[in-house]
């Protein structure tokens, strides 16, 4: 287990506060480019020294231990590989595994192509140098491993390929294993719980689910792909029943999402993912207009329905993207089946259950 108590960094005007305990499992660390994710690795590392606070890695402070000593194996966000040293010289180089264990690693990685050919690194694509680096990490046998966005920079094919190979790889490791990306399906797919960082300090962590189900912020829910939030207010209906009123629909979640955010402030946002809803045409006389030009006549208020008009549909593999105009100044943006028939400046109704509503405070 790794942990960091009160470790705190300071460089000019970023500060970096932590207090966090990482399991024997993966863990994806997400956040904007300067949330601080490098210099959380480089402090777990031993590159860095933290202002105060401490790290522990299994129970053992690290103060004062230096990088080689820590047992902590560390993939940069650039690959580092010796440039005089072959494929194999450079994987074998400070190996305490042995050597089937090395080449069912590079077997795992596909390169065992490379190991054998002993070919040297500058003959190799961005793809290859990183597995190469990610394999030079886990042959040290080291008691964490630390990845830096290991696959930003590579293209499309490889990326896709290379996060199911590090999840496999990583999860037989059975030690913790900290993932920086910034891409939050990279982080669903190799993760086995998620950080979510901003400015230096931890907003949130946990299971992805539970991100996805119970966001603590706006912030957090945007970052793991909510991309539908609505601004609304908490309102008690004559009929008893609480919804959050949005200015153009009324929506209501199940009671118990609202009962963790409602209390002190009745303003909150509302999170939907595009996949959860569902896309209906609109037959009514005055089409999708009616209830945006009259947004405050309560009685024409849905529940879980909102009127809008498409404003683009973009056909994707397996489905189709439709951006919705529903009279916020945001888009709302529906994922639906490639079966449904939906067209730019149609008037359709957007459904969606309120079990697949989130609520936060804002
Ligand atoms: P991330 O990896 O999330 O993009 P970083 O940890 O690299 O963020 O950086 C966080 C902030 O700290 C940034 O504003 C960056 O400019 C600053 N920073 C990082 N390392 C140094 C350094 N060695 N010296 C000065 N500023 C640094
Ligand atoms: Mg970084």
């Amino acid at each position: 287990m790794i942990r960091l108590d009160g470790v705190t960094k300071t460089y000019g005007g970023f500060g970096l506060a932590v207090d966090l305990e990482l399991e024997t499992e993966i863990t994806a660390v997400i956040g904007p480019s300067g949330s601080g994710k490098s210099t959380l690795l480089e402090i777990i590392s031993g590159f860095e020294t933290p202002d105060s606070g401490a790290v522990f890695l299994n129970g053992r402070p690290l103060d004062g231990v230096s990088p080689e000593q820590r047992h902590i194996g560390m993939v940069f966000q650039r690959p580092t590989l010796f440039p005089h040293l072959s494929v194999r010289e450079n994987i074998e180089y400070g190996a305490t595994i042995s050597d089937d264990e090395i080449r069912e690693l590079c077997e795992l990685l596909e390169i065992d192509e490379l190991f054998e050919a002993k070919r040297s690194p500058e003959t190799l694509s961005g793809g290859e140098k990183r597995r190469v680096s990610v394999a030079r990490a886990i042959v040290t046998d080291p008691d964490a491993l630390l990845l830096d966005e290991p696959t930003t920079g590579l293209d499309e094919p490889i990326r896709r390929r290379l996060k199911y190979e590090l999840r496999r790889v990583l999860a037989d490791l059975d030690i913790p294993c900290i993932y920086v990306t910034h891409d939050q399906n990279e982080a669903s797919v190799v993760a086995d719980s998620v950080v979510v960082m901003r400015d230096g300090t931890v907003l949130q962590q946990g299971s992805y689910q539970e991100m996805l189900e119970s966001p603590r912020n706006e912030f957090v829910a945007d970052f793991v792909g909510i991309e539908n939030l609505i601004r609304g207010e908490i309102r008690e209906l004559d009929s008893g029943r609480t919804v959050v009123d949005t200015g153009v629909a009324w929506v209501e979640p199940e009671s118990t999402v609202l009962d963790a955010v409602a209390g002190s402030n009745s303003a909150v946002c509302i999170g939907i993912l595009p996949e959860s809803v569902t896309i209906t045409q609109n037959t009514s006389v005055d089409g999708g207009r009616h209830t945006q030009t009259h947004p405050h006549r309560p009685e024409d208020m849905a529940i879980n329905s909102i009127n809008c008009t498409v404003e683009r549909v973009i056909a994707e593999r397996g489905s189709k993207t439709v951006f919705l105009d529903c009279g916020l100044p945001e888009t709302f943006k529906a994922v639906v089946d490639t079966s449904v028939t939906v067209n730019q400046g149609d008037d359709v109704a957007v459904e969606f259950d309120g079990s697949d509503v989130v609520v936060v405070s804002r």
